[in-house]
């Protein structure tokens, strides 16, 4: 089915859409961006995505390029020009084109950004059989570069890191830097022992998951432990259970590291109870 996507305040067909070739963006991933998920065609964690939008715009001295409430507005009309019932927003904005290519930012008071959104489908999302067998992971080296907290467009690396997880029979892979996980390509990454959830803390090492934020607080209210800090490989192949974060994925179990299975080798009970407590809390809250 042909899209309706929005570029620079216009709702279009996904072939009519045109971005300049001299984007920032496309010359040297000079952009930002977020991904909202849809469930029953309702934003989940919206207001989470739209701060750290901002966040990630100031950090590289960017404006934000319109309200929360229009940035709401423009989600809600291409979730419903799309009929989209359950899938995802994408937004990316970008330092714009100056119409040539030139590591010098360009004037943003001249400069237009550039602002891009669309949806993808994908029915069912939160029920997909993958949350039942749980993934399997393997571990590379994380050698992004050191604002991993700003959510840009540079997914060079995490795409590899994908496709190497691929070669090796498996799902995804874990990063790990000074013999310390940081997350997972495109995605939180936690422990369980017992009660405890481990998971690292926050700072320029990691992306700041917005479904981090709120699987934390639901683990705490509902007694569990949290410890936020970092772990080796070694202590995640020997923990009870592990699993990951991300807007897409939900808590998705992990259950197998480098060949070495995690607890029984099944998604644990603790992540089945994370799952099922963040999807019914984020349907109750989506707008
Ligand atoms: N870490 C990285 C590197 C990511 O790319 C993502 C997803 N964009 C996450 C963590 C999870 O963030 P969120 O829960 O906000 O999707």
């Amino acid at each position: 089915m042909s899209r309706i996507v929005y570029v620079n305040a216009e709702f279009v067909p996904e072939a009519e859409a045109r971005v300049s070739v001299f984007d920032r963006g496309f010359l040297m991933a000079d952009g930002v961006y977020e991904v909202t998920s849809v469930l029953g065609g309702k934003l989940i964690d919206f207001a989470g995505h739209v701060a750290r939008l901002e966040r990630s715009l100031k950090e590289l001295d960017m404006a934000m390029p319109m309200s929360a409430e229009a940035l709401l507005a423009v989600h809600r009309e291409l979730v419903a020009r799309n009929e989209v019932i359950d899938g995802s927003v994408y937004l990316q904005i970008t330092r714009g084109s100056s119409g040539d290519r030139d590591f010098v930012f360009p004037d943003p008071g001249v400069t237009p950004q550039t602002v891009v959104m669309f949806t993808q489908s994908k029915l069912g999302m939160a029920e997909t059989p993958l949350a039942r067998t749980g993934i399997r992971v393997i571990s590379i080296d994380d050698i992004r570069w050191h604002r991993r907290d700003i959510k840009t467009v540079q997914l060079l690396y995490p795409s590899m890191g994908k496709m190497m997880a691929k070669a090796a029979g498996c799902d995804d892979a874990w990063l790990v830097e000074d013999g310390m996980v940081t997350e997972g390509t495109s995605n939180n990454a936690y422990i369980v022992r017992g009660n405890t959830i481990i998971t690292r803390q926050l700072g320029n090492d990691i992306l700041h998951g917005i479904t981090r934020a709120a699987v934390l607080r639901f683990a705490r209210e509902a007694q569990m432990t949290v410890e936020e800090r970092p772990f080796t490989i070694a202590e995640a192949q020997a923990a009870d259970e592990a699993f990951i974060t991300s807007a897409s994925m939900f808590v998705m179990p992990v259950v197998e590291i480098d060949g070495a299975k995690v607890g029984t080798g099944k998604p644990g009970a603790l992540t089945a109870r994370l799952r099922e407590i963040y999807l019914d809390e984020s349907r109750k809250a989506a707008i």
